[in-house]
């Protein structure tokens, strides 16, 4: 079984998925995929994490690439060292940021 790794100052590392169905299947805490059809800067897209609370929840945000969309977060464009900005908050559950592919609950 493939377990979350925390491997950076007890921060957990957000593991990137190229495959959609395996990400959805093994659901490690704070993996991610998102599609990469060759974005260009600017695209919308879905970026789909497991939370990383360990609820073993999916959630979905728009993310632009290397811009922030009206509705939505802006995704530094590359996807092993991974940065999310602002912080990502689900109401009422948590918190969190997401920088250099590494998750850190606030
Ligand atoms: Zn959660």
């Amino acid at each position: 079984m493939t377990t979350a790794i925390y491997d950076k100052e007890d921060k957990l590392r957000a593991i990137h998925y190229p495959d959609r169905k395996l990400h959805k299947q093994q659901k490690i805490k704070g993996s991610y995929w998102l599609p990469m059809d060759d974005p260009k800067e600017g695209d919308v897209q879905g970026f789909w994490f497991v939370c990383p609370c360990g609820c073993s929840e999916l959630y979905r945000i728009p993310v632009g690439m290397k811009m922030k969309p009206a509705i939505g977060w802006r995704w530094n464009g590359v996807y092993d060292a991974i940065s999310i900005e602002p912080a990502v908050e689900i109401t009422g559950h948590l918190k969190a940021k997401l920088t250099d592919g590494y998750w850190e609950i606030l």
